[in-house]
């Protein structure tokens, strides 16, 4: 494996690890495989190294992650607003993983941006906006949890990683890249995961526990959702997907129901991205992914408040639904320029 983290980085994260003794991890809203796995991967390393430390996320941990070793330890900020507030304040160094910029954290951000502490920054977003000592920012990397092994490898603690932290950060390079289908060019990945495995991680529980785990509901809302709720706008190459309210009470919808559902329109052949809408209590969740390097996160950043990666990416549309697809309709041809042309004579059928 090519050592592509800058040394002295890694220096000075070794040195402040080794004198901090109150150490934070954080994450963002709505946390994902990667955000918890990368999070409770540090957690469990530190713990054996004997370090004071605690993991703090803005929101609820989806039902398909509780499986992880430590997850029951995470404190949520909504549920212990003060316990959080005092662990915050006694920290030597916050680590910020898998998320580029304070508006991710949501209510969580104010505390973690105004502490006063050494805060590093581990993350594979593009253009993180955030002041930190130090900043480990590689967007070229398939998940934070590649980025967390790397900088583990690197400061020489790979012997010290057990099967509880390489089972999280496993957890993140698995779902990240969609168990191996996306991001996952480099043969580097695969050494990553052959370096986790001999830590006697069992690899088809993490799949079965965070990939293959939805409820009888939640696959009927996703059948539901492609087969009434699914448009294919041809000239585009565009498939969008809206669920209601409505919709998602008619299937006792819960948190991560829906999680993978946008893919899904990326199977059929000319399809090169895929939006999809999600009425929420305040906002219109929207997520976005594509196929041949085009820009989804373009359309997040300019028409939903929000941005991500150039494949993956996600905002929030403050409106209503019906508003929200509008915008989406009515802009949909200032992207068509990155449509490659390669497929001009493919049908979609
Ligand atoms: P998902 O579609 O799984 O919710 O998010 C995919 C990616 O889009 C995330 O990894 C994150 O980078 C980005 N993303 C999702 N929601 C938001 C958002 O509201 N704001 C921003 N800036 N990025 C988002
Ligand atoms: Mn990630």
């Amino acid at each position: 494996m090519k050592n592509i983290l800058d040394s002295d980085d890694i220096k000075r994260l070794g040195a402040l690890l080794d004198s901090s003794r109150n150490i934070i991890l954080t994450c963002h809203m709505r946390p994902d495989g990667d955000a918890v796995g990368s999070t409770l991967g540090l957690w469990n390393l530190l713990r054996s190294m004997g370090k004071n430390v605690n993991v703090v996320v803005p929101d609820r941990v989806p039902r398909s992650l509780l499986f992880l070793p430590g997850v029951r330890e995470i404190a949520v900020f909504t549920q212990h607003d003060p316990y959080c507030q005092r662990l915050v304040s006694e920290a030597d160094c916050i680590l910020m993983c898998d998320f580029n910029t304070a508006s991710r954290q949501g209510d969580l951000a104010p505390l973690i941006q105004g502490a006063d502490c050494s805060k590093v920054l581990i993350d594979h977003h593009k253009d993180p906006d955030m002041d930190c000592y130090l900043k480990f920012s590689y967007p070229q990397m398939s998940s934070t949890c590649e980025l967390v092994f790397r900088i583990i490898a690197a400061l020489g603690l790979y012997a010290t990683l057990d099967t509880n932290a390489s089972t999280c950060l496993l957890t993140g390079l698995i779902t990240d890249t969609q168990n191996f289908t996306v991001n996952c060019n480099s043969s580097e990945v695969y050494e990553i995961m052959m370096r986790l495995l001999e830590k006697d991680v069992d690899k088809k529980k993490i799949v079965d526990e965070a990939i293959k785990s939805c409820t009888y509901d939640s696959l009927r809302l996703n059948a539901f959702a492609l087969l009434e709720r699914l448009e294919i706008l041809e000239r585009n190459r565009a498939a969008l997907i809206t669920l209601s309210k409505e919709d998602l009470d008619r299937f006792n919808y819960q948190k991560g129901d829906t999680e993978g559902l946008v893919n899904e329109p990326l199977n059929i052949r000319g399809i090169v991205y895929s939006v999809f809408m999600r009425e929420d209590a305040d906002c219109i969740k929207v997520s976005t992914r594509s196929k041949y390097d085009f820009p989804v996160c373009d359309i997040c950043r300019d028409l939903f408040n929000g941005g991500g990666h150039q494949m993956a990416a996600g905002g929030e549309f403050y409106g209503t639904l019906e508003e929200c697809r509008r915008i989406f309709l009515e802009n949909i041809h200032n992207y068509d320029k990155y449509i490659p042309s390669s497929l001009d004579k493919l049908e979609i059928k």
